[in-house]
C-alpha cells in the first residue's frame, strides 16, 4: 500500500500526529488578577479561551492544546476558578497545590506593580516543595517604566523574573521560551513513563456516588495491587497500579477518587475539573453510570468530556444490583433518548458492591483501546471511500456537486480522518460517512474525527 505525502492548510506536510506519550503538562498560576487568564488568552489565542457552546453542554475549560516553538503542551489555566468554584472562597494555596500537582512545570504569574504579597510568598513554598520548575512572570510590566519592578521580584528567590506584559504581550515570547525549555518532553504527571507497552492508563469517571471508590476498592481488592504508591515514593503520588486480567493497568488520579473531598459548594465544578485533569493523562475512560436512578445531566457531560477529550470510552451501569425490572426497562429508553451520541461506546452492567460483571470490564476496556489505535491504510480507506461516493454520491446545491478526491488517516489515538473533497461537505454528508466508516471498520469504544479539506 502506498501512503502518499500531503499537505496541510499551510502546506506542511501532514504527519502523523501521534505523540510518544501523553503531552507535558503547563499550568499557570497565581492569586486573583495578576493576569493569568490574559496570559493564557495570548498564548492560545484569544478565542479558544471562550466557553465552548456545545449544543445542550456548557461546559469550563480548564486545559487547552498549546504550542510554542514546535513544541506542544497542555496549558492549564487556573483563572477564573475561584469564579467558578463559586461561593466556595477556594485559598490561592489550595488552588495552586491542585494545579502544581497536575502540572509538569509552572508558570507563577505575580503583579509586578503590586510586588510579591503574602499570599504570593504561600504558593512560592508550595512551589518549592513540589520540585517542579518554575517560570516567573513578572506581569503588567507593560513599559520601560514597571522594569524596576520586575527586577524586585528576585526576591522571592525563584530565579530571573520575566518582565511581561499579558495584556501587549510584550515579554511574552521570552518567557514561553524559558517555560518549553523546562518543560519535559512527555507528561511526567501524565504518566510519560508508561508508554505503549507499558501499563495502560485508565481513567475511573462518573458524578460522585456513582461508585467510583468502590469499584476502585473493589478491582484493587479483589486482584493484587502491585504498586499503591505513597507521595515521594514515585513521581505521581496520585496514580494506582492494579493488576487485571494477568495484566498491570495505572488508574491515573485516584488520589481525587480516594480524597474524597465532600463539599456543598463547588462539588459539581471539582469534579468537571478532576475530570478534565484525569482525561489528559488517560488512553482510556471508564464512565460510571448509577444504573439504579434517571441518567442525570451530569452524567451526559462527563460523557461529553470524553468524547472531546479524544479518548477511548467504557460505559459501566453500576449498582445493576439495585436495578429492577421495571428500572431496567425505563434504563435502556433513557439511554436511546440521552445518550444517542455515543451508540458505539461499549457497555457493561456491573455491581462494584456484589462483583457482578466485572469480568467484563477488562475485554470491554481492551476493545476500546484497540480501536483508538487502528490505522486503516490509505488504500483501503480510498477504496472504501470510492465505494461509498458512487453508491451516494453528496447532493448537487447551486449546480455543483462537491466531489470527495480522496482521503488519509492522519493519526491515530483516536483514529482521525482528512477528507479532500473538490467543494464544501454538508454536515449531514460528513456524518454519513462517518456513520458508514464505523459500519465498515467498527471503532468500536473509541470516538473518530473526520476533517474536509477543501482544494480547488
Ligand atoms: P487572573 O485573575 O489572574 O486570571 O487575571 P486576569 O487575566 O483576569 O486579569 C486581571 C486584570 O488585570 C484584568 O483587568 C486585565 O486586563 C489586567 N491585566 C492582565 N495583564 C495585564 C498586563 O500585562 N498589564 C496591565 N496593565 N493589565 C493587565
Ligand atoms: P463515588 O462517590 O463515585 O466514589 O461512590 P462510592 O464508591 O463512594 O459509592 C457511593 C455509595 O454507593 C456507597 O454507599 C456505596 O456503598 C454504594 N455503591 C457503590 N457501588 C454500588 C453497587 O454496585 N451496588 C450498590 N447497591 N451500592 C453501591
Amino acid at each position: 500500500e502506498e501512503d502518499v505525502a500531503l499537505l496541510d492548510a499551510d502546506g506542511l506536510p501532514l504527519e502523523d500526529e501521534t505523540p510518544d506519550g501523553p503531552l507535558p503538562v503547563l499550568a499557570v498560576v497565581g492569586r486573583p488578577n495578576v493576569g493569568k487568564s490574559t496570559l493564557v488568552n495570548r498564548i492560545i489565542g484569544r478565542r479558544e479561551a471562550v466557553v465552548e457552546d456545545v449544543p445542550g453542554v456548557t461546559r469550563d475549560r480548564v486545559a487547552y492544546p498549546a504550542n510554542w516553538a514546535g513544541r506542544d503542551f497542555t496549558l492549564v489555566d487556573t483563572g477564573g476558578w475561584e469564579a467558578k468554584a463559586e461561593g466556595l472562597n477556594l485559598a490561592v494555596a489550595d488552588q495552586a497545590e491542585l494545579a502544581i500537582e497536575l502540572a509538569d512545570a509552572v508558570m507563577f504569574v505575580v503583579d509586578a506593580t503590586v510586588g510579591a504579597t503574602a499570599s504570593d510568598e504561600q504558593v512560592v513554598r508550595l512551589l518549592r516543595r513540589s520540585g517542579r520548575p518554575v517560570v516567573l512572570v513578572a506581569n503588567k510590566v507593560d513599559g520601560p517604566r514597571q522594569e524596576a519592578d520586575a527586577t524586585e521580584l528576585w526576591s522571592l528567590g525563584l530565579g530571573e523574573p520575566f518582565p511581561v506584559s499579558a495584556l501587549h504581550g510584550r515579554g511574552t515570547g521570552d518567557v514561553l521560551d524559558a517555560a518549553v525549555e523546562v518543560l519535559p518532553v512527555v507528561s511526567a504527571v501524565g504518566g510519560g513513563y508508561a508508554q505503549q507497552g507499558g501499563p495502560r492508563r485508565v481513567a475511573l469517571l462518573g458524578r460522585p456516588n456513582v461508585g467510583k471508590s468502590s469499584m476502585l476498592n473493589k478491582l484493587a481488592g479483589s486482584e493484587r495491587v502491585v504498586v499503591h504508591p505513597t507521595a515521594g515514593t514515585t513521581r505521581d503520588p496520585v496514580d494506582e497500579l492494579i493488576e487485571l486480567g494477568g495484566r498491570t493497568w495505572r488508574f491515573v488520579d485516584t488520589a481525587g477518587i480516594r480524597r474524597r473531598v465532600h463539599l456543598t459548594k463547588g462539588a459539581d465544578f471539582y469534579a468537571s475539573l478532576r475530570t478534565q485533569t484525569a482525561l489528559e493523562k488517560a488512553e482510556v475512560a471508564v464512565v460510571l453510570v448509577d444504573a439504579s436512578v434517571p441518567i442525570a445531566e451530569q452524567d451526559i457531560r462527563i460523557i461529553s468530556t470524553v468524547v472531546e477529550s479524544g479518548r477511548a470510552l467504557v460505559v459501566a451501569y453500576n449498582k445493576w444490583d439495585l436495578t429492577d425490572e421495571e428500572r431496567r426497562h425505563y434504563l435502556e429508553r433513557e439511554i436511546e433518548k440521552e445518550l444517542v451520541q455515543i451508540p458505539w461506546a461499549p457497555r457493561v452492567n456491573v455491581s462494584a458492591q456484589t462483583g457482578r460483571h466485572m469480568d467484563k470490564l477488562v475485554p470491554a476496556i481492551d476493545t476500546a483501546l484497540e480501536s483508538w489505535e487502528t490505522r486503516i491504510p490509505t488504500g483501503r480507506l480510498n477504496a472504501f471511500l470510492g465505494s461509498i461516493v458512487a453508491a451516494h454520491p453528496h447532493p448537487v446545491r447551486g449546480g455543483k456537486q462537491p466531489r470527495i478526491l480522496f482521503g488519509t488517516q492522519a493519526s491515530t489515538r483516536p483514529p482521525r480522518f482528512v477528507v479532500f473533497a473538490s467543494g464544501f461537505l454538508e454536515a449531514g454528508y460528513r456524518r454519513f460517512i462517518e456513520r458508514r466508516l464505523r459500519e465498515e471498520f467498527g471503532f468500536v469504544g473509541s470516538p473518530i474525527e473526520l476533517s474536509v479539506r477543501v482544494r480547488e
